[in-house]
């Protein structure tokens, strides 16, 4: 038996048209729905993803401001054109781009990101509104996982989820939006004793740790749901998963695939969270 795929292609396309519907009208309002990205690195994966996203913006007619600081910028250099950008009313959305410069610390950073306009879900303060059940947005990949899972119709409520991954950015986010929706969540990570004993207890089992091929077939319960957040460059300039995609497959239910599966969610969510927030909406 071979895992079904849970491909985001077709969820991200939706949402983009979702998008794009959103900025015309805002547009025939008079309004231009901007993302402001602030980038101090010179990373070639980094501005790939920028520039990604600017394509993805001009066909939508969300225009895409990229603040580049260099990558000699210090880390206190950053705050600045943050705070700016927070206060500038055609700006709708704000996404502080990793890496960063030595020294600097998102969180501390991000602080500095209006919370309406975080629209990546970068600030201390949207995670912790998140967590107590308030209206914010959530980083747009953890979004993006859950909307991957709600787009095939996987089931949450009463489901043992296991996260593999503790950071601000994707575990930690992904385990409060999978508790929020009543699933029973465990959050794994470097230390934990004997990791496939506990993913392979797992209904539903989230892999973000960066590591290519972490999870193999003895990590997964057969018919388990197996969602692949890693993009781990290749030597032939490919990306590949967390999660040994042959292997798994044979003992998954459902598998999502890396390229094509939380990535172009992903993309399509900043967007919409930027359309959103040019609506006046708040995200939650
Ligand atoms: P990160 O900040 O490096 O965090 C990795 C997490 O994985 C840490 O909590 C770490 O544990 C844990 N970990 C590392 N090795 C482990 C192991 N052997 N066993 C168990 N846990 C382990 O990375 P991130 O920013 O969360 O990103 C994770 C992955 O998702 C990366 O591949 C990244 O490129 C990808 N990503 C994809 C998207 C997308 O749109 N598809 C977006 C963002 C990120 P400790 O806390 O103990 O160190």
């Amino acid at each position: 038996m071979s895992a079904h795929m849970l491909s985001g292609r077709e969820l991200a396309t939706a949402m983009r048209t979702q998008a794009g519907e959103g900025a015309a009208k805002l547009a025939d309002r008079g309004v231009t729905v901007q993302l402001a990205v602030v980038v101090a690195t010179r990373e070639e994966s980094a501005w790939w993803y920028v520039r990604s996203l600017e394509k993805a913006g001009t066909n939508l007619d969300i225009a895409c401001r990229v603040v580049d600081l260099g990558p000699e910028a210090s880390a206190e250099s950053l705050a600045a054109p943050l705070g700016e950008l927070s206060a500038d009313g055609g700006v709708h959305g704000i996404i502080l781009q990793a890496p960063l410069p030595p020294g600097a610390r998102l969180p501390q950073l991000a602080l500095q990101i209006d919370p309406d306009k975080d629209v990546d879900g970068a600030s201390p303060v949207s995670l912790g509104r998140l967590t107590v059940g308030l209206p914010a947005f959530a980083p747009a990949t953890a979004q993006a996982v859950l909307r991957l899972l709600d787009f095939h119709g996987i089931e949450l409520s009463g489901q043992r989820a296991v996260v593999v991954g503790r950071s601000a950015v994707v575990g930690k986010p992904v385990a409060q939006l999978l508790l929020a929706r009543d699933a029973t969540v465990t959050i794994c990570h470097s230390r934990t004793r004997d990791l496939a004993e506990v993913t392979s207890a797992a209904d539903l089992l989230v892999v973000a740790a960066g590591r290519a091929g972490l999870i193999t077939a003895q990590h997964v319960r057969p018919g388990a749901v197996v969602i692949d957040v890693g993009t781990n460059p290749t030597a032939d300039g490919r990306l590949t998963g967390d999660v040994d995609a042959d292997g798994v497959a044979t003992t998954a239910g459902a598998l999502s695939p890396v390229p094509g599966g939380v990535g172009p969610v992903t993309t399509a969510q900043l967007l919409l969270n930027t359309v959103t927030t040019a609506s006046g909406r708040s995200g939650g």
